[in-house]
């Protein structure tokens, strides 16, 4: 079983995963291999994998054996699980726990050569709704605390099969990144009764200098402070704590802004490694019951999604200190993608 071990000093949780059995061979520095021939995420290859959690065809959920777009099951080598008693246990100054939670591989597209930019706004849409799904399905295990839906694209990004999928992991504490943004947003809000995101989302909006795409309901920009060349992030136009809560109606605009940016990126960049992450509302029905605990969190947190793409290596600076050199300014960076032409040749 998997542990979540407890850092005193940096206040930080470690999962300690020794189960997915890495050796020291395992870490050593890699030639490029080549893409093995076998695909586990392939359709005809279905008994490879665990069984699945849920599958969708394009009019929803579908039998395990039926033909699919979207194919949810727990991953091979799960990082945490979802047997297992939840205690906060110490020993001297450490705190540690059973890695109880949950760890999920959506794939994407039974087309092995498809990449987000390619598919269907309608079958983009649809995996939009599988994410709503997870989340609000495993949101529903009080144990858990955060449920992070994310998507590696590309080696360097930590993808290990190429095969198009994202994953979902649930936590039995809320992720530091994750708490820290959430007391912000608190803190704005105690002070001036408006949601930060919303302030910062005016802001972008006015001046216009740092947004790439935008439509009737989304919008994406270059934060301000971005922290590596051509971070984006995409808001919802209108104030909302929890992606779960996304209207039906919301989701393909959404797909139609995610679609567009991705293809920006691709053209722009030349098909870069990126890493895509869900920032929405925590789950307010676990853990203790301390009063206040996240009470004002749907006027103050604004849910939306953050792009990294990985043209910079994260380096000891960085590693070390928390603190991000960026060599290009976002301004530059927003122009750069709404001035290539996707549809084109993309
Ligand atoms: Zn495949
Ligand atoms: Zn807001």
């Amino acid at each position: 079983m998997p542990e979540l071990r407890h850092d005193p000093i940096q206040r930080r949780w470690v999962i300690i995963a020794a189960e997915r059995g890495r050796r020291p061979a395992d870490f050593m520095p890699r030639r490029e291999e080549p893409e093995p021939k076998f695909c586990p995420f392939c359709p005809g290859h279905e008994e490879k994998t665990p069984a699945p959690i849920r599958v969708y065809g394009a009019k929803g959920p579908v039998g395990a054996n039926d033909p699919w777009l979207v194919r949810v099951m727990p991953n091979k080598f799960p990082a945490l699980m979802v047997e297992g008693e939840l205690d906060r246990l110490a020993y001297g100054p450490y705190d540690y726990m059973n890695g109880v939670g949950a760890h999920e591989v959506i794939v994407e597209t039974p087309d092995h050569g498809q990449q987000l930019p390619d598919l269907s706004l309608d079958h983009l849409a649809l995996l939009l709704d599988v994410y709503r799904e997870r989340l609000d399905d495993l949101l529903r295990d009080t144990r858990l605390r955060y449920v992070m839906i994310f998507k590696n694209y590309g080696r360097l990004a930590g993808a290990t099969v190429s095969h198009p999928h994202s994953q979902v992991i649930a936590t039995p504490v809320t992720p530091r990144t994750l708490s820290s943004e959430l007391r912000s947003a608190m803190d704005h809000y105690h002070l001036k009764e408006r949601c930060l995101y919303c302030d910062v989302l005016a802001q972008e909006l006015a001046e216009g200098v740092r947004v790439v795409a935008e439509n009737e309901h989304f919008v994406a920009y270059c934060p301000y402070a971005s922290r590596v060349p051509f971070e984006v992030h995409v808001f919802p136009r209108r104030h909302a704590a929890d992606f779960r809560h996304t209207g039906k109606n919301r989701l393909l605009p959404l797909a139609a802004i995610l679609r567009e940016l991705l293809a920006r990126m691709r053209l722009a960049l030349d098909d870069p490694p990126y890493n895509l992450l869900f920032h929405t509302a925590p789950n307010r029905d676990s853990g203790a019951k301390r009063a206040g605990y996240w009470s004002t969190l749907d006027f103050d947190f604004h849910w939306h999604i953050e792009i990294f793409p990985r043209l910079t290596q994260v380096a000891g600076f960085e590693w070390g200190t928390g603190f991000y050199i960026n060599p290009t300014a976002p301004e530059t960076a927003a122009q750069f993608l709404r001035e290539v032409q996707p549809g084109g040749g993309a």
